[in-house]
Formats: C-alpha cells, structure tokens, sequence
C-alpha cells in the first residue's frame, strides 16, 4: 500500500491519458486509522468491481451486466458528511465496516483518501472518474456487456445532483444505488432523476414510517434481516431475496428487498436488523 510523496496533480480527458495519480493528507481523525492519521495517500483509481463481493456476486449471476462500484468513507469518517440520513445504528454496522475493512486498516485509509479527493480535489476526482467510466464504456462495447454503476456503496451522496451530466454522458450505463435520503426517493418516485438511475430506500432502526410510504409509492425497500429464509412479507409487502445479486434495477416494483445480516449487524439490539419474524414486528408497529 503505497505511503509515498511524488505525485502531481492534474486533469484527464475522456477517451485520453488518464489523470496522474493524486496525493491527498488523511486527516488526524479518530475516526482514521491511526497509522494513515495526517499521512499521504496516493489515490491512483477510483472504481472496483471483482473485488468487491456483492458486484463480484452480481457479475457471476448469468446477466448481461458487469458492474462497478465506488466506495467512499460513510459519515462524518473522513470529516466530511457523506451520508446525512443515515442514523447512528446504521453507521455501527454500515458495509464500510465489514468483510477484510476489519482486518485491514488500509482500505478505510484508502476510502477515507478517495474521499478526501472527492471533496478537496473535485476536479481531479471528475476526470479521474470520467477516465474509468470512459474505459468501461469502451470495454462494454468490444466484449457486449451492459455496464452497471453503483457509486454509493459506502456513502449516500446525491450524485444526481452533484454530477448531473454524467448520466447523459454515459447514457447506456445503468446507474443505481440505496439511499437513506427520502425526498430523494420520493423525486425518484415521481420520475425526476436521470432515467439510467434507479434508487433502492434503505430502512434503517428509525424510518420504517418513511419505508411503509416508499412502498406505497411503487418504490422498493432494502430490509437488512438477522436470518435466512427472509419472511415473505413485511410492512405488509411481498418480500423478495436480494441476496442472489445487487442489481437492484432488475427487482419487480413495489417490494421489500431482502438482505442478509453481514459481519457486526448480526449482533445488532437497535432495530436496524429485523428479525426473521418481521411481518409480526412489522404489524406491531404499524397499529
Ligand atoms: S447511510 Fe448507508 S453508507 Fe451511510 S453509514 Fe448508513 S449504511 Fe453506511
């Protein structure tokens, strides 16, 4: 993992050389890991994709698409909100901090470092960003894959206004995330996002009001379970295993998608994860 200097800073063009590595400081966060606190990082690519197990999942499944991910520091983890719906349960147990993150300090200071560029180097970071999207654009067309693109996958930030043009850019790419954000899904309900981008309401211990009112929408619900199998309903809707791939743009309209309890979540007391017995809870909470 690389610790050293050099590094410029500079552009990328679409289609031309890409962006010179960037060289950001990690902040002296608790929240850091505390051998990258006030560190260099150097941040050479932005997006995965095989190396993520959800997409790698996604990409095994026998579709057509081939998806990549970007992932960010949640929260306030860099020093700066990324995710401003999210509560505190959600952040204990956010994605962020499973699978080798709790092993493997490096790869919270690489998503801390990624965010950091995001917010400090914008510039850099949108043609970074239009470099890889480029790339697979051109790889989609000679090997006839659909491509996929989760920007969320450890943040909730609303990319739809922060880079409009980018899904006009790449009109042929499927762009998706969950989010926490509510009057956002709501603008997705009502048909004002790009239309390459489909939206997933991630409930949480403390929006299951707002998760009932997406449903009712015709919008879809993430539910994190304790156990498998996953009930068949819950909030009174048909619950569907969104386990077997994250391509949550393929799920039916108007159903809870279900998802499995990974790493600390297991343990959770908060209500962010539901029992297995949900529609019971579920009916409890809505008398
Ligand atoms: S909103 Fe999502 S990405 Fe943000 S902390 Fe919560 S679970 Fe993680």
């Amino acid at each position: 993992m690389e610790r050293t200097e050099v590094i410029e800073q500079g552009k990328g063009s679409v289609g031309g050389k890409p962006p010179p590595p960037l060289a950001v400081t990690l902040p002296e966060l608790p929240s850091v890991p505390s051998a990258w606190r006030g560190a260099k990082y150097v941040v050479r690519t932005l997006l995965g994709g095989e190396d993520n197990p959800k997409l790698r999942k996604s990409n095994r499944a026998g579709t057509p698409f081939k998806t990549w991910g970007l992932a960010l520091a949640p929260a306030m983890e860099s020093g700066f909100q990324t995710c401003a719906s999210s509560s505190a349960a959600c952040r204990s147990h956010c994605l962020y901090r499973q699978g080798h993150a709790r092993i493997d300090p490096s790869i919270a200071a690489c998503r801390v470092a990624k965010t950091i560029a995001w917010k400090k180097h914008r510039e850099w970071f949108e043609a970074r960003l239009r470099y890889e999207l480029a790339r697979i654009e051109k790889r989609a067309r000679e090997k006839r894959f659909c491509a996929a693109i989760r920007l969320n996958l450890t943040s909730d930030i609303m990319w739809e206004a922060e880079l409009p043009e980018l899904f006009e850019q790449f009109a042929d790419f499927q762009f998706y995330d969950y989010t926490k954000h509510t009057r956002r899904l709501t603008r997705f309900v009502k048909g004002e996002l790009p239309a390459n981008y489909h939206l997933t309401f991630s409930r949480s211990d403390k929006n299951d009001l707002q998760a009932r009112d997406v449903l009712m929408a015709g919008a879809n619900v993430a539910v994190v379970f304790r156990s498998r199998p996953f009930p068949a309903r819950y909030l009174g809707f048909a619950v569907i295993d969104g386990d077997t791939t994250d391509l949550r743009f393929l799920d039916p309209a108007g159903v809870v998608v279900g998802l499995s309890a990974r790493g600390t979540a297991k343990g959770d007391e908060s209500g962010f994860v539901v029992d297995a017995d949900g529609e019971k809870w579920s009916l409890r909470m809505a008398q």
